[in-house]
């Protein structure tokens, strides 16, 4: 095992694990509660993204949308994170700017105030995104937006206004990847030693129409249960990620405080430290 000599740090998960596991389904229709069971089996988290104008009667012939009081009594005490997917489900990119941030505000008012909770999650409804949407949902005070697009990747977001997913749960790697992820050990690698995230995004909707609920009930007996990975929804690990980078350290690098109210976690020479929220710590000399 190559032990670490040097001071280079690495950002580990709450309890020092080095992985976290998170999904993101969008839409709010029926099927998510038998989803919603499936992970509650298993003691994963997520995050379901909902519209809120889409819940008449017409609505429903759209994959199964749920109606309002459904879909609070689904989500009100689910252990999951709800956030915004747009009051309409519309292209954010085919109406004018104000029309655009209309949307994603009237979506986070009817959230917060349904849920009695702050929302500041998002999934942008299609592929559009970027451009003058970035600002729309940025000035609405989402701190995370979700595109569709796989990186097949386990790396942290580098942007979190477009955070891609590693992939979505039909693609054909996805059994590939949980493999590689659950081999992976990044506390004993040289160069690979960075923490792990593997996101997986979908609509529930599409295990009924496939007929493929099993594939997710696979995936989820396969990555639970394990001491290395954190499950936690999006905004748990957006929060998490920026408590610890928001550690200030000394110009040797020896000594760090945590002026967040967050407990971190941080590897340095092969040790992992916790950092209290308020508490300064210094690393053991080697
Ligand atoms: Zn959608």
């Amino acid at each position: 095992m190559f032990i670490q000599m040097h001071s280079e740090k690495f950002m580990r998960f709450p309890e020092g694990r080095t992985k976290a596991l998170t999904f993101s389904y969008d839409d709010g229709t029926a099927s998510d509660k038998r989803l919603i069971e499936i992970f509650g089996r298993y003691a994963l988290k997520g995050t379901f993204n909902l519209n809120s104008l889409l819940f008449s009667e017409e609505c429903r012939d759209w994959h199964g949308r749920m109606d309002e009081d459904e879909t609070y009594e689904t989500f009100a005490d689910a252990p999951h994170e709800i956030a915004l997917h747009g009051a309409r489900h519309i292209f954010l990119d085919r109406v004018s700017l104000p029309e655009a941030v209309n949307e994603i505000v009237q979506n986070r008012v009817w959230l917060e105030n349904k849920f009695n909770r702050i929302v500041r999650g998002m999934a942008y409804p299609y592929r559009a995104y970027g451009g003058e949407i970035r600002e729309a949902v940025k000035f609405a005070g989402a701190v995370y937006a979700r595109t569709t697009d796989s990186t097949h990747s386990f790396a942290l977001p580098g942007d979190w206004l477009e955070l891609n997913p590693t992939c979505h749960h039909g693609d054909s790697r996805l059994f590939e990847l949980a493999d590689r992820f659950l081999s992976a050990r990044p506390e004993r690698e040289l160069k690979e030693r960075d923490p792990m995230l593997f996101y997986v995004w979908g609509h529930s909707y599409e295990f009924d129409g496939n007929g493929n609920w099993d594939l997710i009930e696979n995936f989820a007996k396969r990555m639970s249960g394990r001491k290395d990975i954190w499950y936690a929804t999006n905004i748990q690990i957006y929060d998490y990620v920026r408590a610890y980078k928001s550690l200030v350290f000394s110009i040797d690098g020896e000594r760090t405080f945590n002026p967040s109210a967050l407990p971190v976690w941080i590897e340095i020479r092969g040790r992992v430290y916790r950092i209290d929220g308020g508490k300064t710590v210094i690393f053991e000399k080697p």
